[in-house]
């Protein structure tokens, strides 16, 4: 069995899916292991700290004979073509991006597991990408907040006289977003949090953040939140108005999986927000929680500074591979039995996450809303 690694090449991505540790890890389940020269560099892992890999100077190289390709971000097409016709290929391969890439996936017969359709159960916790990388991402749009405000966050009592602690609202408080409060409140801020699901109430005040009540609830299947109606959205707008013409900072993470991301904060409620405030909206890539982001970009509207970062595990690729390569040990180890991979297709979390296989789309809510 030859798993193989080759460099990421999507732009300012900086993450790579093996590192040194999983790499041992790998070894002694009998795999051979081939990694593209410097993949793991821009991690700050470099080539001799891989034991037991076997280096190759090019994509082709690296690829040649593999049966796993080990990725974070979905191949291009010229990678697509440089796979073994038949591999499989395991990562966060944005199922719900382009129906070309599934097309081309399914031409060269290609297994892919995307790992945004791992089943949230107890037992792919390990697994769960989408948490370790949401996690990274909370975290950076905490930091990005407080760099970026010019205000304090932290209550300061001075000779010059007291400073209030900032306001930060955080909408979505999922793993990212749940991550982005505890973030800010080990910096001092006064937190304040949102979410449509029922039990993000509890979380919330667990780290000590307080819950805004819009008394809109929207639990949707496996845990995730559905979309809401327009009735729905019109009463959750008008109590989050208040909270967010209050804040300093307001962070949104809400997603929905395989739609656009719900835009909650409208031109009218930026035109309410106090002068100097900010947006970090992590939704960006998915099209954003503010009706004003632009992705990768910053924009300013009525002194209101609107971030729209993109790829925010990337900005600490160190930690955020050696998660993610761990999830993916977790993924696959257990299928690798002396040095030779014996799936079963059975089982829930396999099933689940498959996205392609013997030339066709199989994932059944990639199906349907990617014809
Ligand atoms: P996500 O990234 O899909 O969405 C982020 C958050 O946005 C969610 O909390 C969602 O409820 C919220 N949201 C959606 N629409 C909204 C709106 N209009 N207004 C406000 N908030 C809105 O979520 P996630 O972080 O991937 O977590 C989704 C669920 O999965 C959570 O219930 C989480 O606890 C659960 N989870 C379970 C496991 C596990 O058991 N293995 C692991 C991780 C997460």
């Amino acid at each position: 069995l030859t798993l193989a690694t080759a460099r990421e090449t999507a732009d300012g991505e900086c993450r790579t899916a093996l590192v040194p540790e999983t790499a041992k890890k790998f070894a002694a389940l009998g795999a051979r292991l081939r990694m593209e020269q410097s993949a793991g560099v821009q991690s700050h892992f470099l080539d001799p700290d891989y034991v037991g890999v076997d280096f190759a100077p090019g994509l082709a190289e690296t690829y040649a004979g593999a049966d796993v390709i080990l990725r974070v971000t979905p191949p291009s097409p010229a990678e697509i073509a440089a796979l073994p016709e038949g591999a499989l290929l395991i990562g966060l391969l944005k199922p719900y991006e382009s129906k070309e890439r599934l097309a081309a996936l399914n031409a060269r017969r290609i297994t892919a597991f995307a790992l945004e359709l791992l089943p949230r159960v107890s037992r792919a916790q390990s697994m769960d990408a989408l948490s370790s990388q949401g996690s990274c991402a909370g975290y950076q749009c905490g930091l990005i907040a407080a760099a970026r405000c010019t205000k304090f966050f932290p209550m300061l009592t001075t000779a010059a006289g007291t400073i209030r602690p900032a306001r930060v609202l955080v909408i979505g408080a999922g793993v990212a977003g749940l991550q982005a409060i505890a973030t800010c409140k080990r910096l001092g801020a006064m937190v304040e949090a949102y979410d449509v699901r029922a039990a993000a109430r509890e979380q919330i005040e667990s780290l000590g953040a307080k819950f805004v009540d819009t008394g809109v609830s929207a639990d949707g299947a496996g845990g995730y939140a559905r979309e809401l109606s327009a009735e729905e959205k019109a009463a959750q707008a008008e109590k989050l108005a208040k909270a967010v013409a209050q804040a300093d900072v307001v962070i949104t993470t809400a997603a929905i999986p395989g739609k656009r991301a719900p835009v909650i904060i409208t031109n009218e409620m930026v035109g309410r927000m106090k002068y100097g405030a900010i947006i970090v909206d992590m939704a960006a890539e998915s099209g954003g929680n503010c009706a004003l982001t632009q992705p990768g970009e910053h924009v300013v509207a009525n002194d209101v500074n609107i971030h729209g970062p993109l790829n925010l595990p990337s900005r600490m690729p160190t930690h955020a591979s050696e998660l993610y390569a761990k999830n993916l040990y977790n993924f696959l180890s257990p299928w690798i039995k002396d040095g030779t991979l014996a799936i079963d297709w059975s089982d829930e979390i396999v099933a689940g996450t498959l996205l392609c296989r013997d030339g066709a789309t199989v994932h059944t809510l990639v199906k349907q809303v990617m014809g």
